[in-house]
């Protein structure tokens, strides 16, 4: 029998799909990007998208520290974000529950006042789901149904040579949030009592820290502005593993190379001063932090000056020919290679 962790998760969606060839005409696209696209008229304008992704309590997400509103809402956001990383508009969720005994209705009514939070903001429809138990924790799996216009589909295998490389908001945030949220976890556990008579943490100053990995905001507005610049990208994924392993899978799909500028990976104050405290570098968390949920995508050269104009958006680097491999320039000039580190809970932890 062979260990999952030898193939880790991408080799192991590879090798459990491999070869699947569609039986339906209206399968235009199968695994192997953010969303599925599927066309069920052949009149139609506009095509259909598909994503699912499931939350695991000990895995995703601590209940310790993770209030059931922002997990309600943050799972809703996960898929949205796939869903805007086609370019394409979120339509419709269906909403998978497994709960213990632990967890009481009051709780589950907090989880989809979440949920409905995030159906408003993003006007999608909650349209079923399933319900069921489960003896190891609260299990949420949400698939996301949208649509977008043809000609208008961004994958992740459309980037070219030469093609400017951009992200959005900023990276990192998430992963230095989460680190905060687990050291102050072992300073709570170390006290005595209940949760009641304990010391509340203070994140005074981390605030946005916290709110990335608590409450993540799928990057509609950033879709909204390049379609109102009239800008096309070429390919785009969004950010949910580490900005290195999304620009891996581009540049797979794609068969090109890319070279980014270590000093343009945009990076939050707060961000930079939390990595010093935990004595990391904060390029590594911009790179291999995950769940970010900012959008990464490429754009034509001939799109550099529209791009200027579009507010929280920044050129990191550009597409090269495959030969020329997937390089990372630090600031005082040394080249590395890029890794798909990733967020993998599947994967051997790095060694790095
Ligand atoms: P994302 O991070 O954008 O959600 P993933 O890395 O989870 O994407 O998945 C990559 C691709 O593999 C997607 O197209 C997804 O639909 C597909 N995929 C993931 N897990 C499975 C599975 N167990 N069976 C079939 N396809 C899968
Ligand atoms: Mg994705």
């Amino acid at each position: 029998m062979t260990e999952i962790s030898t193939l880790g998760e991408f080799g192991l969606i590879d090798r459990l799909t491999e070869g699947l060839a569609p039986f339906n005409a209206s399968t235009l696209l199968g695994v192997g990007d953010d969303c599925a696209v599927m066309n069920y008229a052949s009149d139609a304008k506009n095509r259909v998208v598909a994503t699912t992704d499931m939350l695991m309590e000990g895995i995703h997400f601590d209940l310790t520290y993770t209030p059931l509103k922002h997990l309600g809402y943050k799972a809703a956001m996960v898929n949205l974000s796939d869903v805007y990383a086609m370019n394409a508009r979120p339509r419709q969720l269906l909403v998978s529950i497994a709960v213990g005994r632990k967890c009481k209705v009051e709780h589950l009514d907090e989880l989809y006042a979440g949920l409905r939070l995030a159906c408003e903001r993003h006007g999608v429809d909650l349209v079923g789901g399933d319900t069921t138990s489960s003896l190891t924790g609260v299990a949420i799996s949400i698939t996301c149904l949208g649509e977008v216009e043809e000609e208008r589909i961004v994958k992740r295998s459309g980037a070219h040579d030469t093609d400017l490389i951009c992200v959005s908001g900023n990276l990192g945030a998430a992963y230095l949030g989460l680190q905060l949220l687990e050291r102050e976890k072992r300073v709570l556990s170390g006290q005595k009592g209940g949760t009641e008579t304990v010391a509340q943490p203070d994140f005074s100053g981390r605030e946005y820290l916290i709110e990335r990995i608590l409450k993540p905001e799928a990057r509609r507005d950033v879709i909204d502005a390049l379609q109102k610049a009239e800008i096309l990208p070429t390919a785009m994924i969004d950010i949910s593993d580490g900005l290195s392993s999304e620009l891996m899978h581009i540049c797979k799909k794609s068969g090109v190379g890319c070279r980014i500028y270590e000093e343009k990976i945009p990076v939050d104050y707060q961000t930079a001063l939390a990595a010093e405290e935990f004595g990391m570098n904060v390029y590594t968390a911009a790179l291999n932090g995950g769940e970010d949920y900012e959008l990464l995508f490429t754009v034509p050269l001939t799109a550099h000056e529209l791009v200027t104009t579009l507010p929280d958006v920044k050129e990191i680097g550009y597409v090269t020919r495959a030969e020329l491999g997937q390089k990372l320039v630090t600031r005082d000039g040394q080249e590395f290679d890029l890794k798909a580190q990733g967020w993998n809970p599947l994967a051997e932890k790095s060694e790095a």
